[in-house]
C-alpha cells in the first residue's frame, strides 16, 4: 500500500491533470495510448478535455491497425465483398475507414494527423489518393504494409501523379510511406514485449536503445543483411513484375516521397554513382546467366549487402547515414530545387520500421538506431560507429552474392566465371563451377558460397549420393536422410523402402 492509494479519488484525478497539464509529459505518454484511450481520457472532465483539445499535436500521431471499427469484415456487407448496387468497390472496401475519418473531421481532429498507420486494414488506392490530395488531411508518414483490397497499379498510379513535374507547389505533403515492409506486429520481437511502454526502434535522439534490443530483429537494411522482404520475393515470378513496376514509382518519387526501400546502387543502373564505370559488357560476358543482359535501367533494391568480400565496400560505395549528399545522378537529371536541405536524403535513405512514435519528422523515420537525426553530425563518428549498407537488387548480385553468409563479391573485384576462359568453346561444368565464387548444390540453400557448401553440403557415405544437411531433414554427417532412415526402419518394415 502506497500512501497515495489513501488519498481521496478528487485529489488523485487532480493530481494527475496536473501531470498531464505538463506538455512535456503529455507529449511522451500519449503516443502510448491509442486514440480511443486519449478520447476517453478527454472525456473524463471538462479539464482533461481541455487539456486534449487544446493540445492538438497529441492526435499527430493516429494509429488505426487496433482499432476495432477501421477492420473491414467482409462478411458484414452480405455480399462477401463484393459491390452491387450504387456502392463501388472503393464505397465497400475503404467505407470503414471513411466513416472514421469522417468522424475525425467532425472533432476537428483529422487535419492535426501527421503520421498515418494503417498496416493490415482494408484500404483502396482511392482512399490513399484523397489522404495524399485532399486538403483536410494533412498525412506526411503514412503506413500501409500488408493492407487488404489495395490495388497496386492504381496506388503506383496516384503517387506518381502526386509528384508529376507539373503538380503545384508545396505538393504533396506525403514525405513518407511505408507499403513494402512487414506490419510491425508481424515483427516477432514488437509482438513479444510485455507492455504498451515498449521502446521505439527508429526514434533515435542521443540516447541509445541498446539495451532494449537484444530481443529484437536487427534493424532493416543498416543492421540486417540479405533479403530485406522475403514475405514479397516468395511471390517468384510475380514478385520480379511487382518490383520492376514499384521501380519506375520510386524514380518519379525521388527527392518528394521516401519509401522503405530505396533504388538499387549496383553499377548497371542508370542511377549508380558507379554508372559507366565498370564494363556491363564484360559482366554479361562472364556471368553465364543468359537473364543478365536484361537488368533494368532501375530497380528497387531487395537486399542489403556488407562490404565487398574482396575489397571491402563497392564500386559505387556504401550507403552512409549522415554523409553529405553525394554527386550522385538523379534519376531524372533533375535538379535538387525543391527547398529544404532533405530532399537529397528523400529517396537515398530508407524509412525504418515502425513508423516514428514521438516525432513527426521524416528524418526520424528514417534515423538508424544510435545514430543522429541531425545528419551532420554522423560525420564525425569513426567508420566502426557509422551505420551504412549497399542496397543491391537481386539480378545485380544473383551469380555473386551468397545466401547462406551474405558475403559477395563486387563487379571490380569480380566479374564471373567465364572471365578467365577465352575461347567459351567447350569447358565442362566442374570447371565453371571450380572458377564461380558461388553455385548451386541445394535447391533450398540457392546460390552459396564455397564456405557454406562444405558447411551443409555432404556425400553420403552408403549410397554417394549428395544431401543438404539443412534441408535433408533426418540426414546427419555420414549418411542422407533416405539412407538413415532407411537404416532405422529398415528392420521393421523393409518392404516399404
Ligand atoms: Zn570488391
Ligand atoms: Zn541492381
Ligand atoms: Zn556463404
Ligand atoms: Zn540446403
Ligand atoms: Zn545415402
Amino acid at each position: 500500500m502506497t500512501q497515495s492509494d489513501s488519498l481521496p479519488n478528487e485529489i488523485r484525478h487532480n493530481a494527475l491533470l496536473q501531470l498531464l497539464a505538463n506538455s512535456l509529459v503529455l507529449n511522451h505518454t500519449t503516443p502510448y495510448l491509442s486514440s480511443y484511450d486519449v478520447l476517453n481520457l478527454a472525456a473524463t472532465s471538462r479539464t482533461s478535455r481541455y487539456i486534449v483539445y487544446s493540445t492538438p499535436h497529441i492526435f499527430s500521431r493516429l494509429d488505426l491497425t487496433t482499432v476495432r471499427k477501421a477492420q473491414y469484415i467482409e462478411e458484414k456487407s452480405g455480399r462477401g465483398g463484393e459491390p452491387d448496387g450504387d456502392l463501388t468497390e472503393d464505397d465497400v472496401y475503404s467505407g470503414q475507414l471513411r466513416r472514421i475519418f469522417k468522424s475525425l473531421r467532425c472533432l476537428d481532429i483529422l487535419r492535426h494527423v501527421q503520421v498515418l498507420c494503417l498496416d493490415g486494414l482494408s484500404v483502396t488506392s482511392e482512399l490513399v489518393h484523397e489522404i495524399i490530395a485532399d486538403p483536410t488531411y494533412s498525412v506526411k508518414i503514412l503506413s500501409i504494409r500488408n493492407v487488404k483490397n489495395m490495388n497496386e497499379a492504381k496506388l503506383r498510379a496516384a503517387l506518381q501523379y502526386a509528384c508529376r513535374p507539373s503538380r503545384p507547389e508545396g505538393t504533396p505533403r506525403l514525405k513518407g510511406l511505408y507499403v513494402f515492409g512487414p506490419r510491425d506486429s508481424d515483427r516477432p520481437a514488437l509482438t513479444s514485449s510485455s507492455s504498451g511502454a515498449s521502446t521505439p526502434t527508429s526514434t533515435c535522439s542521443s540516447m541509445s536503445w541498446d539495451s532494449s534490443m537484444g530481443d529484437q530483429d536487427p534493424e532493416a537494411w543498416y543492421a540486417k543483411r540479405g533479403a530485406q522482404f522475403p514475405q514479397v520475393l516468395g511471390g517468384s515470378g510475380n514478385a520480379t513484375q511487382k518490383w520492376a513496376a514499384w521501380a519506375s514509382t520510386l524514380v518519379a518519387c525521388h527527392g518528394i516521397i521516401a519509401f522503405d526501400a530505396v533504388l538499387c546502387t549496383g553499377p548497371r543502373h542508370m542511377n549508380s554513382r558507379a554508372w559507366g564505370t565498370v564494363d556491363v559488357e564484360a559482366l554479361n560476358a562472364a556471368s553465364g546467366t543468359p537473364t543478365a543482359k536484361d537488368i533494368s535501367i532501375h530497380a528497387v533494391a531487395t537486399h542489403s549487402l556488407g562490404g565487398c568480400a574482396g575489397c571491402g565496400s563497392a564500386p559505387e560505395g556504401w550507403t552512409i547515414w549522415g554523409e553529405e549528399p553525394p554527386s550522385e545522378r538523379d534519376p531524372y537529371e533533375r535538379r535538387a530545387s525543391e527547398g529544404g536541405t532533405l530532399v537529397t536524403d528523400i529517396g537515398r535513405y530508407p524509412l525504418l520500421a515502425p513508423p516514428p512514435v514521438h516525432s513527426v519528422s521524416l528524418k526520424s523515420a528514417m534515423c538508424p538506431t544510435g545514430q543522429s537525426v541531425y545528419t551532420r553530425l554522423s560525420q564525425f563518428r569513426s567508420k566502426g560507429e557509422q551505420a551504412r549498407f549497399i542496397p543491391r537488387c537481386y539480378d545485380c548480385i544473383r551469380d555473386r552474392y551468397c545466401a547462406g553468409c551474405n558475403k559477395w563479391w563486387c563487379e571490380a573485384c569480380y566479374v564471373g566465371p567465364w572471365a578467365s576462359l577465352p575461347g567459351h568453346g567447350e569447358v565442362s561444368r566442374q570447371k565453371i563451377a571450380d572458377l564461380a565464387r558461388v553455385s548451386k548444390s541445394c535447391w533450398e540453400c540457392g546460390m552459396n558460397c564455397r564456405d557454406c557448401i562444405n558447411d551443409t553440403q555432404r556425400m553420403c557415405n552408403r549410397c554417394g549420393g549428395g544431401y543438404c544437411l539443412i534441408h535433408n531433414e533426418g540426414s546427419n554427417h555420414t549418411t542422407c536422410d533416405w539412407c538413415s532412415a532407411r537404416g532405422r526402419a529398415g528392420v521393421r518394415h523393409p518392404e516399404l523402402y
